[in-house]
């Protein structure tokens, strides 16, 4: 019997390696993965070019008339297994990792039009079920009845500590302190937003993954989906 596929939905801090783990997920299970942080940062690029958006301020109502504007499409990307951003037709993967968009993103995501936007566009890749999606709201606002709901935490050191690495190799010039500061201020800003705040949901699993390696974690996550999936079939 063919199994009913089901949504995953992974929340949690910044950079606690949601993503490499919602990925490794949709490839082994054969589901669609979206990177829904990867839709607020290519928004704030847009509004980083046209000037909507910079250090300590932003242009609110500028921004939310030109949504329309905004196109945004994943397009999967063969050789590295992975669908990167498109802003408009063009790939914007580099350019929305980097430290400026980080520093502008939490602003821009605390518009409820620009969350509205983009949780509309959320709802449609998630029609067919078989999906893994990762981001802050996904398990409380975007698919509250998401089969499987994992919560990701580690301390900010740990994760200040893999960005500015993945940065690194990136080819990003970035110093630790500032890529601590920015996870430590995202935190605040993504929890405390009155739309959509950061939380776990009720029935999320939390994960810990100060003190746990990428493969014991996978392993983990990968038995809990098969059982999700099992029960739902
Ligand atoms: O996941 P990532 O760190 O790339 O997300 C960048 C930012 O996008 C977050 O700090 C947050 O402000 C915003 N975001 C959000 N809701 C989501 C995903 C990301 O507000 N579902």
């Amino acid at each position: 019997m063919k199994k009913r596929k089901i949504i995953i939905a992974i929340d949690g801090f910044s950079s606690t390696g949601k993503s490499t783990i919602a990925k490794e997920l949709a490839n082994k299970l054969g589901y669609l993965y979206v990177d829904t942080g990867a839709m607020y940062r290519a928004v704030t690029l847009y509004a980083m070019q046209q000037d909507f958006v910079g250090k300590g301020y932003i242009n609110k109502e500028k921004l939310i008339e030109n949504l329309q504007n905004i196109d945004l499409k994943f397009e999967y990307n063969q050789k590295l297994k992975f669908s990167e951003m498109y802003l408009n037709g063009k790939n914007v993967e580099k350019e929305i990792r980097s430290i400026e968009v980080s520093k502008l993103v939490s602003m821009v995501s605390a518009v409820p039009e620009v969350r509205k936007k983009l949780v509309e566009q959320q709802h449609k890749m998630g029609a067919e079920k078989g999906l893994v999606m990762d981001g802050r709201d996904i398990g409380t606002v975007v698919f509250p009845d998401a089969e499987l709901k994992l919560f990701m935490t580690a301390s900010p050191e740990k994760r200040a500590y893999r960005r500015y690495k993945e940065l690194l190799d990136r080819g990003h010039e970035v110093t630790f302190e500032e890529i601590l500061h920015n996870v430590e201020q995202r935190d605040h800003l993504d929890s405390t937003r009155k739309d959509s705040p950061l939380k776990k949901a009720p029935d999320a699993i939390e994960f810990d993954n100060s003190n746990m390696g990428l493969k014991e974690q996978f392993e983990r996550i990968y038995h809990m989906a098969l059982l999700r999936i099992e029960k739902n079939a």
